[in-house]
């Protein structure tokens, strides 16, 4: 039996590795794949987390992942399909068995939203993305286009005019909801250009995307924008398939959880993007890596008093 089970090796997760092999719980950590490292593995560079300026997020994340190792958490690669609370232990069902732990911290992160649009599924991976670190070098001197105005979608705009013709930035209200920063930054590259209240209202093409239909919100007056490639940032939803209804989401399906990263379950805890909070950023996720631990080892040594 472990003392603590993490699912999930974000920022949080790991985090939460570090704070709970120091304070000598038994602790292991189930992640999809060995590169499950959450949205940090995808983003192009970090500007925002003290101490490492600029820093490539792919590097940030196995940076992070180096430091868990050293420090001794066990890791397992699983597919979680369920939790199941029996009181004193948790139960874990994954696609290689079944686990127990004394406590269970839910850091699952969050993937992208899609936008629900004709065209979307059927052209993904054929120019329509989610991911501009991962694909979009397939778009070198193309016309392409992000969808979106938060930071996700900016960082994606700037980073695909350093080799693409032309990006468009379409959005669907006239201002950014971006840190103000990387909107100066974007508003200075000459061959981005910012469709204001737009939003897609298809995406076509045959083999390949070759265009998308806009509608302006204001207007209604529609148009259509030939390009190659279209990359969706509008959002992220919590992974909480795995999670049943006894743990209470908020009506988003985020894990309802204060700082100190409690769920309304004793001994089931959720840090990182998954639960509900104010900033998602990599160092709020880090933040909660520590406190969820601080909250685990309350529960567990007022546990062991009350036996
Ligand atoms: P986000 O901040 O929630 O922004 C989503 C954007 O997509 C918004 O501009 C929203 O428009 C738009 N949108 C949502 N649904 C749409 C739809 N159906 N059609 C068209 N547009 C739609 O999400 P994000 O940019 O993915 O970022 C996720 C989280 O990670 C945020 O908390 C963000 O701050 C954080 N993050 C931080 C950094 C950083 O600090 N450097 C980097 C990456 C991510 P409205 O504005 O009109 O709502």
């Amino acid at each position: 039996m472990e003392d603590l089970i993490i699912l999930g090796g974000g920022p949080a997760g790991l985090s939460a590795g570090v704070y709970g092999v120091r304070a000598g719980l038994k602790t292991l950590l189930i992640e999809k794949s060995a590169m499950s490292g959450g949205q940090v593995l995808t983003t192009y560079e970090v500007d925002n987390y003290l101490g490492m300026k600029g820093m490539n997020g792919f590097d940030m994340g196995m940076k992070f992942k180096e430091h868990a190792e050293a420090m001794g958490v066990n890791f397992k690669e699983a597919e979680v399909t369920g939790i199941e609370d029996m009181g004193d232990r948790k139960l874990v069902h994954t696609d290689q068995g079944d686990l127990e732990t004394k406590t269970l911290l839910l850091a699952s992160g969050a993937s992208h939203s899609k936008l629900h649009v004709p065209g979307e599924e059927e052209l993904a991976g054929m120019g329509v993305s989610y991911c501009a670190t991962c694909d979009g070098a397939f778009f070198k001197n193309k016309v392409t286009a992000v969808v979106g105005g938060g930071d996700v979608a900016v960082e994606d705009a700037i980073f695909l005019a350093r080799f693409c013709q032309k990006v468009y930035l379409i959005h669907r209200r006239n201002e950014l909801r971006a840190a103000k920063i990387l909107q100066d930054e974007l508003l200075s590259l000459p061959n981005v250009e910012v469709l204001w209240d737009q939003v897609v209202t298809q995406i076509k093409g045959e083999e390949q995307v070759e265009s998308a239909m806009l509608r302006n919100v204001k207007t209604d007056v529609t148009q259509e924008l030939s390009l190659q490639g279209i990359f969706i940032a509008v959002g992220i939803e919590p992974n909480t398939e795995y999670v049943p209804d006894q743990i209470q989401q908020d009506e988003k399906g985020y894990i309802i959880a204060g700082e100190d990263c409690c769920t309304n379950v004793a001994g089931i805890y959720a840090a990182g993007d998954v639960r509900t909070k104010a900033l998602r950023q990599i160092v709020t996720a880090v933040a909660d890596g520590a406190n969820a631990v601080t909250s685990v080892q309350k529960y567990l040594l007022e546990s062991k008093a009350t036996k």
